[in-house]
């Protein structure tokens, strides 16, 4: 078995804030084969080395992406990075969840990003129950958080600033999201957003209808645009919205030749996330998670920009990695 180092906890790691900085996280995607994992091992260590706070590997629908989520994890736990693993509900019992919750356990992975998943194929299509399997998020939480083995496990949940899709309201959607707080979920990662406002309405909104839970941390989650069509696609799967005046920039930027105009394109995303992400530290975000797409150099340009990291260029070594 692979030697796990012991794991910080992850809402422990939101606690290590400098002023004027904060820390920053990493979410990563199971590769899909051998030359995209050697990306992502060269990814790993470069936001090692620009002291990345937490590194999240994400769970996919299909079965053997599900099996490279527990191997990266795995892996990068024996490096010195806190791992956090996501793990849903689709196409699962509530006994092979109980069982791979225990491996994750028996590895000394005791960070988890507790989620209900959506839909293989169309993430919008109707969500359907596994036959023994779990419904919503909360009943996840309350399991692991029965599971004896799991007592030191840090759990976790998705929030949502504009609402989940499938809430029939705003109203609803901050009480589905408390209850998974209750159920003992310790914090929560946004999906990602790009009007900041959304943000904060969805902290006050839950700390207005439960001070005690509804205060816990809400790490925002970022995506540096570097593509309009990645953008606009990664949107339409998030049932989230674009505003309209970043989509006149982005636009403006393209010249209406999105792609003989990717580096203005790239360029106008990235100083739309470094504005963004000033916000956030002014208005006390505890970490900065970024949805790398296992690429290094937006989120690294973009924390340049916020004075956290070096520029990015082959004089500081990171000319092997995207
Ligand atoms: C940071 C982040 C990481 C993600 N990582 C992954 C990943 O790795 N793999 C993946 O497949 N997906 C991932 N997702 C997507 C996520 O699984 C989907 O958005 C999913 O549709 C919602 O998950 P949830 O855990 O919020 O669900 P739940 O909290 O279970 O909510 C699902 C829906 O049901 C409603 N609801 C909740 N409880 C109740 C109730 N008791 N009665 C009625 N309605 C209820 C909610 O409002 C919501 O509309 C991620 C999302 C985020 C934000």
């Amino acid at each position: 078995m692979a030697h796990i180092r012991r794991q910080v906890a992850v809402s422990d790691s939101l606690k290590f804030t400098t002023p004027g900085r904060v820390p920053f996280s990493v979410e990563f995607m199971p590769p899909r084969d051998d030359a995209a994992e050697q990306r992502l091992w060269s990814a790993a260590e470069a936001f090692h080395d620009l002291g990345v706070s937490f590194v999240s590997v994400t769970y996919g629908a299909g079965g053997s992406t599900r099996g490279r989520t527990l191997r990266v994890a795995e892996q990068l736990a024996t490096k010195p990075l806190t791992t956090l693993v996501h793990m849903t509900l689709v196409e699962h019992t509530a006994e092979e969840i109980r069982s791979l919750i225990r491996t994750f356990a028996d590895l000394g992975l005791t960070n988890l990003l507790a989620l209900r998943g959506d839909p293989p194929g169309d993430p919008n299509a109707e969500w359907v129950q596994t036959e023994g399997g779990l419904l919503y998020t909360n009943e996840l939480i309350e399991m692991v958080r029965e599971m004896p083995e799991c007592e030191n496990f840090d759990i976790g949940i998705a929030s949502f600033p504009e609402g989940h899709f499938r809430a029939a309201d705003l109203e609803m959607d901050t009480q589905y999201t408390l209850a998974k707080l209750r159920a003992g979920a310790e914090y929560s990662i946004t999906q990602m957003f790009f009007d900041v406002d959304h943000y904060l309405r969805l902290r006050d909104r839950l700390a207005a209808a439960d001070p005690e839970h509804g205060s816990k941390p809400i790490i925002p989650g970022l995506m540096p645009i570097t593509s309009l069509r990645a953008v606009r696609k990664q949107m339409e799967l998030a049932g989230a919205s674009l505003p309209k005046s970043l989509e006149r920039r982005l636009l403006d930027a393209a010249k209406g030749d999105e792609e003989g105009n990717k580096a203005a394109i790239r360029e106008v995303g990235i100083e739309v996330t470094s504005e963004m992400a000033e916000r956030l530290i002014a208005e006390g975000a505890p970490d900065l998670h970024f949805m790398t797409m296992n690429n290094v150099r937006a989120t690294q340009e973009v924390l340049h920009n916020l004075g956290m990291a070096p520029a990015w260029g082959p004089g500081y070594g990171h000319d092997m990695v995207r």
